[in-house]
């Protein structure tokens, strides 16, 4: 099939390296001029680079489609107030529309009217300026991005445990050679194909692979032991396994004692748990649950990976944490070939949550509430640390207050239309705006919203760093020219700072933005300091923390001692608790969202791919042939499914490898398909993440709706 791994053509010494513009994995590949010289690019293989060596997702494949696509944004797009269009204009004009319209709203609702959207496919040179815009021009504490929406309850988790967070702990080559893997919510299949390789070694090393999730996805196939629980309760199923080990003995007690605090409470917490009550709440059979901790604990080494699943839900922290907890109690954490991990999702997920855009944070992963690092990172930008605004609020409840207290918006790089957890409330509460500007690469559906689009450069256009899932920092350099009326994001932050009367301190360089967010960095848990274009480029990547340039980075972290204050790993006491919805009279079905493999978060660059579109034409409903039988499903056959915030439509897929109480929508398409028009926005108490993963939905035959 046209998008499953494949191998490009043999590279050439002409050719640019460069990275993927879409997932975490940020697989290398090299760019080579096509025959014609017309500006265009074709992707060729890198075998070399280590994530990836040489395969590629039909993504990645065909990525440059979209920097040739008709339908990319070539020049600025102004609101007629007359016809109510978007019309052609010079960059000038934009630029002063978008600098007014901010000003505006400044000046007579205060700084946090002002609201700013980032993207966790954003450079880390992008999320540095524009946290810095948003803090040091504007004046605003209400800035966020979307990376909320995928990462954050693994990220909080992380700190609470370990003191630091960073996806992986270890590079993806240890993966084949550690014992025993739990992949809790990852269909790595779907979403990043080439890492599939490292579990597939994995088990012809010998290592055991246990995969948790309701679906018997193409990654569920591959495990030795498939545990398939109800949507929202795998952190009783984590509970009931750390049970089983104390039960058993098999938990790690030197490992505890030696290298661990706040076991006691943690312990209680599963005891009280008991197996056959977590048989009940998850549905996992009782002996499926006691056969994956014993295969977890007899494993000389291993590691849990958690993705989206246990992730995106209001009990996501929890979910995460109980996960940690199994593996330190069982002494998988710390060592080499043993950890917890975060499948991280976004392009650059990781360095897009370091630098300063998200609501509570500075450079270098720094607290904005942090007297020290606001007194560092103010030295760096040349202001006063009391001019800088405190924490503003998460991702969901800064687009839920637009058009209340948050009056304009300017958005780089994400597309909440259709991204955003009960998306026709936040589409309407972007349609209340005074005023919103959007910089992206195509008119997406929320770019058409605006009242001025700025079009800007892409992946193989502009130089700039990204973060993979392993912490390890890497370079893409521009390979082609952008068309004439086209500018990077850091021009646009630029152009707008300037007229906001920030002559400078917004250099448009990207060397000379990383150099400042390596300065900002510096001391920092996220510590670039050491990190140059050069060194990058010389050593496929330079993992973090890297405080000098004579350090060599830091691909395992933890073997010593964990970041926190006490070096020790920290258990968290965490209870099951139901999601925040549950299947009723009313609602009696489990909706669960996700990704196919040819198509990427909100598809606004995929679906311009006729290739992907091929491969992955639309939205679906999956159901289980029983669910269908009793709704009366045919398959290919619309079927609307309704949730308390609103109803879809797409066609049928009836397949076994569903849960029977569950259905399973992709979440990449706009109109009566888009998915997201039923999910929850709970948040969770500590990440502030939403329940994407499971709501309560009535599914039915759609001409009966
Ligand atoms: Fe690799 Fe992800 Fe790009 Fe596919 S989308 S080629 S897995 S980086």
């Amino acid at each position: 099939m046209s998008t499953a791994t494949a191998p490009a053509a043999a590279a050439t010494p002409t050719d640019s390296a460069t990275h993927c513009p879409y997932c975490a994995l940020q697989c290398g590949m090299n760019l080579r001029r096509t025959p014609e010289g017309a500006g265009t690019v074709e992707v060729v293989e890198r075998p070399d680079f280590p994530v990836n060596r040489g395969a590629l997702c039909g993504k990645g494949r065909t990525a440059p489609a979209v920097l040739s696509s008709a339908v990319r944004l070539t020049e600025p797009l102004v609101r007629n107030a007359a016809t109510g269009k978007l019309e052609p204009a010079g960059w000038d004009e934009a630029l002063r529309l978008v600098a007014d319209g901010l000003r505006r709203t400044r000046a007579v609702h205060g700084p946090d009217a002002v609201g700013v959207f980032g993207g966790g496919g954003l450079t880390n040179e992008k999320a540095y300026a524009l946290g810095k815009f948003a803090r040091v021009v504007l004046g605003t504490s209400q800035i966020d991005y979307n990376g909320r929406f995928c990462m954050a309850s693994a990220a909080a988790a992380h700190q609470r445990a370990f003191g630091l967070d960073r996806g992986l702990p270890f590079p993806l080559e240890d993966i084949p050679r550690t014992g025993c893997v739990i992949l809790v919510g990852s269909n790595l299949a779907e979403t990043m194909p080439p890492a599939l390789r490292y579990l597939t070694e994995l088990r012809e090393n010998g290592g055991r692979l246990i995969v948790v999730d309701p679906r018997r996805t193409r990654t569920a196939e591959q495990a030795d032991l498939h545990l398939a629980p109800r949507p929202g309760t795998d952190l009783a199923l984590a509970l009931g396994m750390l049970h089983v080990l104390i039960a058993e003995g098999r938990t790690d007690d030197a490992f505890i004692a030696a290298r661990t605090s706040g076991w006691q409470d943690a312990r209680a917490a599963a005891m009280a748990h008991w197996p056959e009550m977590v048989e009940r709440i998850t549905g996992v059979p009782l002996p499926q649950l006691r056969e994956a901790a014993r295969m977890f604990s007899d494993a000389p080494s291993g590691m849990v990976l958690t993705a989206r699943g246990p992730e995106q839900q209001s009990k996501g922290t929890d979910t995460v944490g109980a996960w940690i907890n199994l593996c330190l109690a069982a002494g998988k954490a710390g060592r080499p070939l043993s950890g917890y991990g975060c499948l991280t999702g976004q392009g650059n997920g990781q360095g897009g949550r370091e630098h300063g855009q998200k609501a509570d944070q500075l450079p270098g992963y720094r607290k904005l509430t942090d007297p020290a690092a606001r007194r560092h990172v103010a030295g760096v930008w040349g202001v006063d640390p009391d001019t800088l605004p405190g924490p503003g609020r998460s991702a969901y409840e800064l687009l839920d207050a637009l058009g209340g207290e948050v009056k304009s918006l300017l958005l780089m790089g994400s597309n909440p239309v259709i991204s955003a957890p009960r998306a026709a409330h936040i589409e309407g509460r972007l349609r209340s705006l005074d005023f919103l500007a959007v910089a992206d690469v195509v008119l997406s559906e929320t770019a058409a919203l605006a009242d001025v689009v700025l079009p800007v450069t892409q992946w193989a256009e502009e130089t700039g760093t990204t973060t993979n899932l392993e912490g390890r920092v890497l370079l893409r350099r521009a390979a082609l020219r952008a068309p004439a009326e086209v500018r990077s994001d850091l021009e646009v932050l630029h152009g707008l700072a300037g007229l906001l009367g920030h002559k400078e301190g917004f250099p448009a360089a990207p060397d000379e933005v990383f150099d400042e967010l390596r300065r900002a960095s510096a001391g920092g848990p996220a510590d670039y300091a050491g990190i140059s274009y050069d060194r990058i480029a010389a050593e496929d990547g330079v993992f973090w923390p890297c405080p000098d340039e004579q350090h060599p980075g830091t691909p395992r972290l933890f073997l010593d001692r964990f970041a926190t204050d006490d070096g020790l790993a920290r258990f968290v006491a965490v209870s099951h608790r139901p999601a925040a919805e549950e299947p009723d009279a009313d609602f009696p079905v489990f909706l669960t969202t996700g990704r196919v493999v040819s198509q990427y978060q909100s598809g606004a660059q995929t679906r311009r791919v006729p290739e992907l579109n091929t491969a992955a034409p639309g939205p679906f409903v999956e159901l289980h042939p029983r669910l269908a039988d009793r709704i009366g499903a045919v398959d290919g056959e619309p079927l609307a499914v309704t949730s308390r915030r609103g109803r879809a439509v797409a066609p049928a897929r009836i397949t076994e490898s569903i849960r029977p109480d569950t259905v399973f929508m992709p979440f990449h398409w706009p109109g009566e398909g888009r998915a997201n028009t039923l999910t929850n926005p709970a948040l969770d108490p500590t990440s502030r993440m939403p329940e994407f993963k499971v709501c309560a939905v009535r599914v039915e035959r759609a001409q009966a709706a």
